[in-house]
């Protein structure tokens, strides 16, 4: 008898709780405090690997894990100022799939697809099925790549770059190996916080075989999320010698304080991973309630300044429309 095994990612990713009531039940939390049946925008529905709800407090409706995931009633809510595309990635977009927004380095969104659906994502309106380098678009990305000298380095984001097949990335890897001016690889991905299974020795191989620098950068938002199962996963990069960065979101109820941020970065560095970036909210729709005023955000960052080594303070950035980089926010 001949058995075909599936990744155990996939596996993993079939098992997610993609229904918020049991996702409540599992945590013994009443799903009537969230008032939410199912995120109006059916596009964006629920996902949460079980692995990533395990590392939640049970009973406990105010997780700073489960608040970044659980639908809330909350984002049908408007205010001004929050649109679609708060960050001009329309605009940006040169060729299907590919941004370039920032000298010498260019993003190639590799898919839509993600392990997770965290509620405050910037991209959660972004037009998708139209715009990756997935299937014959990746031709286009590439010969726009090889005609711009002054991109030596190549972003892969999404969506979540590795939800792609270990052949895919090979044969992405490959194409841009082609181009001789491209010196740095960088992956934006939370998959090795979010479903940790995905970082096998055999993509650990494919990253580390590539002529390519390779950066992986992360995404945590709260100490919680780093448990035994990631630290696993970022030790078999870093044992490849791949650069571990990561980037944050500031968030409401979530890591609003300079406590949380502390132990997000000690632990980060614990596990071989530095902090880059502490994103200011993006003003995408549906996101409204996990702002935080610039004002706080400051006051936040100039504590960390206060008790942490500089290498363990993350910037604090924003994004603006038709800017030449991140903007750092500062008093
Ligand atoms: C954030 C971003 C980058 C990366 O910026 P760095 O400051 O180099 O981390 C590149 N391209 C786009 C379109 C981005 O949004
Ligand atoms: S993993 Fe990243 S791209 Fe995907 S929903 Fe979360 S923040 Fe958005």
């Amino acid at each position: 008898m001949i058995t075909r095994t599936v990744p155990s990612w996939h596996q993993a990713l079939t098992n997610a709780f993609r229904d918020p009531g049991e996702l409540a039940q599992y945590l013994q939390i009443d799903p009537r405090v969230f008032h939410s049946k199912q995120s109006p925008d059916s596009g964006f529905s629920m996902l949460v690997p079980r692995g990533f709800a395990h590392r939640m407090e049970k009973q406990n409706p105010k997780d700073p894990l489960l608040l970044q995931v659980i639908p809330r009633i909350e984002e049908s809510h408007t205010a001004p100022g929050f649109c679609m595309d708060p960050v001009g990635d329309s605009a940006a977009t040169m060729e299907p799939g590919l941004l370039h927004k920032y000298h010498g380095r260019a993003l190639l969104i590799a898919t839509g697809a993600c392990s997770i659906h965290c509620r405050y994502c910037f991209r959660r309106h972004f037009p998708y099925p139209d715009s990756n380098t997935g299937g014959h678009n990746i031709s286009r990305a590439i010969e726009y790549l090889a005609a711009h000298q002054e991109v030596d380095e190549v972003i892969l984001s999404g969506g979540d770059p590795l939800m792609l097949s270990d052949s895919t990335l090979q044969e992405m890897i490959c194409s841009l190996e082609q181009i001789g001016h491209i010196k740095r690889l960088r992956i934006h991905s939370r998959i090795p916080i979010t479903l940790p299974e995905r970082i096998t020795p055999e993509l650990a191989d494919i990253l580390s075989r590539s002529r390519f620098q390779t950066i992986v950068v992360v995404h945590s938002n709260h100490a919680n999320e780093l448990d035994q199962s990631v630290t696993l996963a970022t030790k078999m990069l870093s044992q490849q010698g791949i650069t571990l960065l990561n980037q944050s979101v500031l968030l409401r109820e979530v890591n609003d304080s300079a406590e949380a941020l502390l132990q997000l970065s000690t632990r980060l560095f614990s596990i071989g991973v530095l902090p880059y970036y502490l994103h200011m909210l993006d003003r995408v729709q549906g996101a409204t309630h996990f702002e935080v005023s610039a004002k706080e955000a400051m006051f936040i960052h100039e504590q960390l300044l206060e008790s942490l080594p500089g290498y363990l303070v993350p910037k604090l950035v924003y994004e603006k429309t038709g800017a030449k980089s991140k903007l750092a926010l500062s008093m």
